[in-house]
């Protein structure tokens, strides 16, 4: 029996979106295909609110973050961290030998935006990882005015992972400045996890021509070439393809301002749900829009929790990440889910615990 999934990725996807995973395959260097990759490239912009280059990777949100900071540094990057995503980052930068330092701050805790004035006005960096919200806390960090800040330094670049924050919260790429903003499909797209979208800035893609190459299938000046073309660089998941323009179609049908009001809505009921019976993690004012981070203060057996949710109820939440394991557990409130459906999994939820 399949488990619904309430998870912060891969999320519950449409029976009518995996259908279009099966739509018989066309070559990629096809005028069809082509026709496909510039459908799906307008739709992108719309979702992201931009006129850059949206470039589509084969490879899950990972790849993306990799592409970003071998491509877009030439000096120093500034990796700011208070998550296991952000962390990750950081590690993805090292692993690449790229030049860079952490910011650090506990994990119940945002990046504000003075915090970033400060780091940057030391001269040291040219670019900067953001992490829009962390899946490990549920935290989202105030992106529109840390991009202010970014913006005063005209050499710098903002880097965003926005994986699960993209198509569930709000991000003007172009009014907020961003050079390049990535996500994978698999969180509010609601699609299965294979694929990432990026958008890239006009400079962040003229810096990639200069910066040495440290990557060959993430490399961002290969890919724009293609790019301008319909293309891509190396065969693509077309599948993926498929069902990303399809579901690009019903978000648009639903309209942005919607789908965003839905999530705000969606975030309000399971916040509120879990102050009256819990606690949530991350500090007041920066509570994710796409999912929460319950605090476990009745000290409960998480894993027997979700378990016999799976098997009485067939919806799946998941369990805090590394440290916090145990100590919270997360319900996603991201993608297609309908206001009914997460009613629905809290009752499933206080039935299991006797609340
Ligand atoms: C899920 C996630 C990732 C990693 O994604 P993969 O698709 O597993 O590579 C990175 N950053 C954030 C914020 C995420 O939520």
């Amino acid at each position: 029996m399949h488990k619904r999934l309430f998870t912060p990725g891969p999320t519950q996807v449409r029976a009518e979106i995996l259908k279009e995973l099966a739509t018989p395959q066309i070559h990629h260097r096809t005028p069809e295909f082509s026709e496909l990759y510039a459908d799906i490239q307008s739709k992108l912009q719309q979702v992201l609110f931009t006129k850059n280059a949206v470039l589509l990777y084969t490879a899950s949100s990972t790849g993306a973050m990799e592409s970003a900071v071998t491509n877009l540094v030439a000096k120093r990057c500034l990796n700011l961290v208070n998550g296991a995503f952000s962390e990750r980052w950081h590690e993805i930068t090292v692993a690449n030998n790229v030049p860079c330092d952490t910011f650090e701050l506990p994990w119940d805790t945002a990046i504000k935006p003075e915090m970033v004035d400060e780091q940057l006005a030391t001269g040291k960096y040219d670019a900067v990882t953001l992490v829009y919200n962390e899946t490990s806390t549920g935290l989202m960090n105030p992106l529109e005015s840390i991009a202010k800040v970014v913006a005063k330094y005209p050499d710098v670049f903002l880097l965003v992972d926005a994986v699960s924050g993209m198509a569930g919260a709000p991000i003007e790429t172009d009014a907020w400045g961003i050079d390049f903003v990535l996500a994978g499909v698999q969180k509010a797209f609601a699609l299965p996890a294979g694929l990432a979208v990026a958008a890239i800035s006009d400079r962040a893609v003229e810096r990639s021509k200069t910066v040495p190459s440290r990557s060959y299938y993430f490399n961002i000046p290969l890919m724009y070439k293609s790019h301008l073309k319909n293309q891509t660089p190396s065969t693509p998941s077309i599948p993926h393809m498929y069902a990303l323009n399809a579901q690009l179609t019903d978000m648009l049908a639903e309209g942005m301002e919607k789908r965003f009001a839905r999530h705000a809505k969606l975030a309000s009921i399971v916040q509120a749900w879990a102050m009256k019976h819990f606690d949530i993690y991350p500090e007041e004012g920066y509570r994710s829009q796409t999912l929460t981070s319950v605090v476990n203060t009745k000290g409960i057996d998480v894993p027997t929790m979700i378990n016999r949710l799976a098997d009485e109820f067939n919806l799946r939440i998941a369990n805090g990440y590394g440290d916090i394991k145990n100590k919270t557990f997360r319900i996603a409130h991201m993608g297609d889910v309908q206001i009914d459906e997460i009613e629905g999994l809290l009752k499933a939820i206080e039935t299991v615990l006797g609340l």
